[in-house]
């Protein structure tokens, strides 16, 4: 186990001012500290009761040319540089105010943040850093012809291989992404952009704050810029950027390798998604490290008192949590001394299916009673949807039963999403209906 990794915020506030892209208008920003589990706030400075926004996937409203996040009517936009810059500096804490919705774009790269940050410093807090570690690979692949794929790994790596129509400026570049790399090799590179996509925006007006002090412009094979080009590579750099701020959407740092083709905003956003999706799940799933005893749970006996079966058909040792009115946790341990080990099968005893549907039938009665304890009605497990076995259970292993119920009709009916857990990953799952009869 390496050393935990402690949560980080900005040391002091310190602020930019500059153009914004879109509007043409000045801006000033202010990034200031905040406090643990905090994440990464935006700021309206500018509205009334200056409301903020969460740097959450959840809040992602547009991905065309930048990326946009909002909660009700308001919206900041083309956030990926700054929190590009933000993640990969490893500031886990902090809020970013702006009296304009958007950052100021300064030239186009990363640079400008990272200057930031290192004039209001990084400061360690004293809660560890929660991570995204990567289990299993994770994929998309978008119409555009963009595709990514996150595999297991101990760092976080980005693999990116860029190109164009007609595979003009096709670029590769691999790295782990660290906070000196970030600065050195990725901060630096600049937007880039299509002569063709951008004169109609700049006709429309749309890019009041745009020139070629803030973007690289291509036109057929020429590019065009203030500054000559700052890599040989500045597009595919400038790609790797864009992933980091886009994943950065996904509220803790990723211990994965993403290995990109032709990345854009819409797929970054995707498997940001995704892999939120994923953070949700096992976190509803995460088993408590004590076994609560009274009102967290029920032991043997309480269960006994609840349920009619009996050894060996009671598949459920413990309650070890009841969230709120709709989801639970029962425990099996599974033992050599299980009878249907005996059969199934000699020599090589699995754990079958049928038993853990059982199981969780059990877990989820247990759920359905708390809810009907008042009423005369008792619910009876009536059928069985989309279960899965995914991995074999053996003798020795504690399943952690997971059941959630997901919808309820009156008094007449149940569904339950259930899993079985082993060592973290699903063993099995299913969907799980009950009716409910007079007792
Ligand atoms: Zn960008």
């Amino acid at each position: 186990m390496p050393a935990p990794e402690f949560q980080h915020t900005v040391g002091k506030t310190a602020s930019f001012s500059g153009t914004a892209l879109h509007t043409g208008d000045k801006v000033t920003l202010k990034l200031q500290p905040a406090p643990v589990d905090h994440g990464i706030k935006f700021k309206r400075k500018d509205l009334q009761d200056e409301p903020t926004i969460d740097a959450k996937i959840e809040n992602l409203k547009t991905v065309e040319r930048a990326t946009t996040i909002g909660e009700g009517s308001v919206r900041v936009h083309t956030v990926e540089h700054i929190l590009s810059a933000l993640s990969a500096m490893g500031v886990d804490n902090a809020i970013v105010e702006m009296d304009a919705n958007e950052p100021p774009i300064g030239d186009g790269s990363a640079q400008p943040y990272v200057d930031l940050i290192k004039k209001a410093g990084v400061t360690a807090q004293d809660e560890p850093r929660k991570f995204f570690d990567v289990r299993e690979p994770m994929h998309v692949e978008a119409k555009t012809g963009a595709l990514l794929v996150l595999l297991p790994d101990d760092k976080f790596r980005i693999s990116c291989t860029q190109a164009e129509p007609n595979n003009q400026f096709t670029q590769f570049l691999s790295m782990e992404v660290t906070p000196a790399v970030f600065e050195r090799e990725i901060a630096p590179a600049r937007t880039f952009v299509y002569y063709e996509d951008v004169t109609p925006l700049m006709e429309k007006n749309l890019i009041k704050g745009g020139s070629l002090e803030n973007a690289i412009v291509v036109r057929g094979d020429a590019v065009l810029s203030k500054e000559p080009l700052r890599f040989g590579d500045e597009f595919v750099r400038h790609k790797i950027l864009d992933i980091i701020g886009d994943l950065a959407l996904v509220g803790r740092p990723i211990r994965g390798h993403v290995v990109a083709a032709k990345p854009g905003h819409a797929a970054n956003a995707e498997l940001a998604r995704s892999i939120a999706r994923e953070q949700t799940r096992r976190s509803s799933m995460a088993a408590p490290r004590t076994i609560p005893t009274g009102d967290g749970g029920l032991d043997t006996d309480e269960v006994m008192q609840i349920l009619p079966h009996r050894y060996p058909f009671l598949m459920v040792d413990r309650i070890i949590n009841f969230e709120g009115d709709n989801k639970i946790t029962g425990v099996k341990s599974v033992t050599i001394n299980e009878p249907f080990f005996q059969g199934h099968f000699p020599g090589h005893p699995v754990m079958p299916g049928v038993m853990q549907v059982e199981a969780m039938a059990q877990v989820a009665s247990i759920l359905l009673y708390k809810l009907t304890k008042t009423s005369s009605r008792v619910g009876y497990f009536m059928s069985a949807d989309g279960v899965k076995f995914r991995k074999p259970v053996f003798p020795g292993d504690t399943i952690f039963i997971h059941a959630e119920l997901t919808r309820a009709r009156g008094n007449r009916m149940a569904k339950t999403k259930c899993y079985c857990v082993v060592n973290d990953a699903v063993v099995s799952e299913g969907e799980l209906m009950f009716t409910f009869l007079d007792k």
